[in-house]
């Protein structure tokens, strides 16, 4: 019986998250989630998780405190031995027009969105490299490749990702790391639920409707386990829309 691989997903009690979760559980990988919340928030995630047969683990910490993110990853590695999948997904958004952006919404942005992935695959990676596999995935955006008006913050940091992303490619390749970004458009989550012009949006996307959780989760598990020649894209699941 060929072990299971373990899949790292942050920011994975809600939303994107849980359902990539869920559909890499489907396929038979152990899961660790993380996040910021409490353990009790995050154990109906666990339970949905755990009803795929595999076993699945909680790790709370704030994915860009670098202290905190490699005392979790060395817990993790010393409990569970590898991690083989990381998905870098935590992110929030502080939305507002560039002119009147503060600093302090352009850092918290900029730190949870992009800072936690320099922290967290730098953790991660180095065990990846001993076993000489591995795949990271990083959830960019549609905006961090065509700009949005009122989320200069946001797209610059999903726009970081995509060329970290890229370097992390051609620097791991030849450790069979491989390292791609997804790019969702607007996706049926918290995070769009008060979206003041959604109709406008609406408009823009061909397939007339937003995405799901499950739409996003699918190319995840593409990129995580089946994708064994793809590395340094950008993969954008989002109903042909253009912005
Ligand atoms: P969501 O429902 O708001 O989920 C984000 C998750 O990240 C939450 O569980 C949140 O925890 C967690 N988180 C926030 N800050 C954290 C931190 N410092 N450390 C650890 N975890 C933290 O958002 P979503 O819509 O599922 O988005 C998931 C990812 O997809 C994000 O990176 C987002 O930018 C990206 N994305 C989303 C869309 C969309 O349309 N929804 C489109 C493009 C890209 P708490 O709940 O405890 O705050």
């Amino acid at each position: 019986m060929t072990e299971r691989k373990i899949a790292l997903i942050t920011g994975g009690s809600r939303g994107i998250g849980l359902a990539c979760a869920k559909e890499l559980a489907k396929a038979g990988c152990d899961i660790i989630i993380n996040d910021i919340c409490e353990a009790e928030k995050a154990q109906p995630a666990l339970d949905e998780i755990k009803a795929f047969g595999v076993n699945a683990y909680f790790y709370r910490f704030d994915v860009s405190n670098d202290e905190e993110v490699q005392a979790n990853v060395d817990k993790m590695i010393a409990e569970h031995g590898r991690i083989d999948v990381l998905l870098n997904n935590a992110g929030i958004t502080k939305d507002g027009l560039f002119i009147r952006m503060d600093m302090e919404q352009w850092e918290r942005v900029i730190k949870i969105n992009l800072t936690s992935a320099y922290c967290v695959t730098h953790a991660v990676i180095k065990h990846m490299m001993k076993a000489r596999q591995g795949s990271i995935i990083n959830m960019s955006s549609v905006v961090g490749l065509h700009g949005n008006p009122g989320q200069a913050n946001y797209s610059a940091s999903k726009a970081g990702l995509v060329g970290l992303t890229k370097t992390l490619a051609k620097e791991f390749g030849s450790r069979n790391i491989r390292v791609n970004a997804v790019c969702p458009g607007f996706i049926q989550t918290a995070m769009t639920a008060n979206l003041p012009n959604i109709e406008e949006y609406m408009k823009a996307i061909p397939m007339k409707r937003l995405g799901t959780p499950e739409d996003i989760a699918k190319t995840v598990k593409y990129l995580a386990l089946d994708a064994d020649y793809v590395s340094g894209q950008a993969i954008e699941v989002a109903g042909a829309l253009i912005i």
